[in-house]
């Protein structure tokens, strides 16, 4: 099968899946983005997926999206920088991605808005460790709230919602119970701090339509829209 096939029969599959997991929520299908986790997939695939109208893509390693993107100047591809941030590398970061999702420090927060040389300022999200483990990266829950007021106060920074990672999950109710506990989060986050914040980047591969249930604006999704990581 030709990349573009492969890509436009994979891109329905999930396009499909999210669109009855919206008409299932009562949601509008254009209510959530889909974001290719496109780490470890070559220019040559992602391109085929963008042929076949996948806007936004989101890698996790700096130097292999750079790579990519120079390969992809042609597309108007929106790029998402949805991995770890290393703090002497946020000036590429701010320069480089419409979105970052990966914020967890009012530090990182406030070099990637000075760092920021375009017109408009990168749409932040706040990373939250929203099963409270050791191995992930990511606020603490108690500590959210107070850290999005200080980044919101940041001049001309864009703070726009949150971003998970929860630990691995297969029963839908204990996924849907993490994604509704980020959900009221938000809007504890808005409400305390006069904040308004819409974004909810949750939902991989496994667990689409539990996020979509609970309120989910983006899916980063890898392996079932790109298949398996090379
Ligand atoms: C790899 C990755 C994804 C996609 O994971 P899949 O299970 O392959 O869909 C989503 N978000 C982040 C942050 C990732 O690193």
């Amino acid at each position: 099968m030709s990349n573009h096939d492969y890509a436009s029969q994979q891109l329905s599959k999930v396009l499909s899946r999210i669109h009855n997991a919206c008409t299932e929520a009562n949601r509008e299908s254009h209510s959530v983005r889909l974001i290719g986790a496109s780490k470890r997939q070559t220019p040559d695939l992602i391109r085929a997926f963008y042929d076949c109208g996948l806007k936004h893509t989101g890698e996790n390693y700096l130097q292999e999206a750079l790579d990519k993107q120079a390969e992809l100047t042609d597309t108007r591809l929106e790029w998402h920088f949805i991995g770890q941030i290393q703090s002497n590398k946020t000036k590429l970061i701010a320069n480089h991605f419409a979105w970052i999702h990966g914020i967890d420090r009012l530090k990182i927060a406030r070099r990637i808005v000075q760092h920021n040389e375009r017109e408009q300022q990168p749409k932040l999200l706040v990373q939250i460790n929203i099963d409270d483990e050791d191995s992930k990266a990511g606020v603490a829950y108690s500590e959210a709230p107070d850290l999005c007021a200080q980044i919101a106060n940041l001049d001309g920074a864009q703070l726009v919602g949150f971003m998970l990672i929860p630990k691995a999950q297969t029963d839908s109710h204990a996924q849907r119970a993490t994604f509704a506990k980020a959900r009221e989060l938000l809007s504890l986050t808005n409400q305390r701090h006069g904040l308004g914040m819409n974004e909810l980047s949750m939902g991989m591969s496994n667990d689409v339509e539990s996020a979509i249930a609970e309120g989910s604006t983006m899916v980063r999704v890898g392996t079932d829209l790109f298949g398996a990581r090379q």
